[in-house]
């Protein structure tokens, strides 16, 4: 089988979330969007659920459909994209609760679904999603008295501690929300480890539970290990790949290593990424093709029947740091192509 496997350590995915929560005194649920950061949504939140998340979000209302198959009816399943055109059915039939963004979606909500479960989103600065403090005010009396579930924000720059950003949020979010008694959250992963004013009722991260930074002490989730298809000798001088990107400075040994950018190592890698048999470092050399690259394995003793690109030697932000992105790209773009597997331990 030339498939390549990516392996899902549950085990490590409860164990970040557990470290998470016992970052805070407050409730920690699970961001399992992009489904669950392309691992997997339902493995992932069943995991969680039964280590005692009880609270999921997704990004849209067809993310939700997932979530609520697999943990059943009890878990609230917050959709940030709020209550869109086309959602209503299936708000109502999966039990989802939107978080409103807008005087339209509040409305729809409202004409659709008057009782149903919601939360506010409110914009603190970032302009992306939420109300502004104009309609926040035209509209907080009304939806207060039918009792959101929360009023959220999102932090732009929680990754960067030292932020200025992070305060003035967290001041903006507070004049907005402060003694309203409805419950509040803020932080995702980087709010959870800027520190308790940040953490207010809920906290909600995503790609710490992932393995992914902001959450530097994460354990490892994923490894991801390619087959090697084929080896062959290149005296110094030959040439590698499309567009003859590399040559072989020394006589050498190249794999050819099934996977490629259709599966997410994408080609920005081509020349720069590391892949690893144990623990010897073995350079990609040329470009990444679309189903395949190539590995310089001359200084391996032996010729190894698979090397690993995503493990304990390097985890998906050492990956991203090879090719100009962030972890969180890297681990929502693997694609559908591999095996997937969970282990634990
Ligand atoms: C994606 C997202 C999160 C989770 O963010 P991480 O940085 O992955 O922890 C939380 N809240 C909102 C609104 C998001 O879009």
């Amino acid at each position: 089988m030339s498939t390549a496997t990516l392996s899902i350590n549950l085990e490590a995915l409860t164990a970040n979330w557990r470290a998470l929560d016992q970052h805070t005194h407050v409730e920690t649920a699970a961001v399992v969007k992009a489904d669950g950061y392309g691992l997997g949504s339902a493995r992932v939140c069943r995991a969680l659920a039964a280590a005692g998340c009880k609270r999921f979000f997704v990004a849209v209302a067809e993310e939700g459909a997932a979530v609520r198959n697999a943990v059943g009816p009890g878990p609230e399943i917050n959709v940030f994209s709020g209550h869109m055109r086309g959602d209503t059915d299936m708000i109502s039939d999966l039990q989802l609760t939107p978080m409103l963004n807008s005087l339209d979606q509040i409305t729809r909500h409202f004409e659709a679904l008057p009782r149903h479960p919601f939360g506010i989103q409110l914009d603190t600065g970032m302009n992306r999603l939420g109300l502004e403090w104009g309609d926040w005010a035209k509209v907080a009396e009304f939806a207060l008295s039918q009792r959101p579930t929360l009023l959220m924000s999102h932090l732009a720059c929680a990754d960067d501690p030292a932020h200025p950003m992070n305060a003035y949020q967290l001041d903006v979010f507070r004049q907005m929300t402060d003694g309203l008694g409805a419950p509040r959250s803020l932080a995702a992963t980087g709010g959870t480890l800027l520190g308790p004013e940040y953490h207010f009722d809920l906290c909600r991260p995503g790609i710490g539970i992932y393995g992914g930074l902001p959450f530097a002490n994460a354990r490892p989730v994923v490894q991801v290990d390619l087959p090697v298809v084929q080896t062959r000798s290149l005296a110094k001088g030959e040439v590698v790949g499309y567009s003859n990107a590399w040559q072989a400075p020394r006589p050498s040994r190249i794999a050819t290593v099934s996977a490629g950018y259709a599966d997410g190592l994408i080609r920005a890698m081509s020349g720069n990424a590391t892949l690893w048999h144990a623990d010897t470092p073995c350079p990609l050399v040329g470009r990444v093709s679309m189903d395949l690259i190539t590995v310089d394995i001359t200084d391996l003793p032996e010729t190894p029947d698979a090397l690993t690109i995503l493990g304990p030697q390097q985890t998906v932000d050492d990956l991203a740091n090879t090719a100009g992105t962030i972890g969180y790209e890297i681990l929502t773009s693997l694609g559908r192509r591999y095996h997937r597997r969970t282990v634990t331990g």
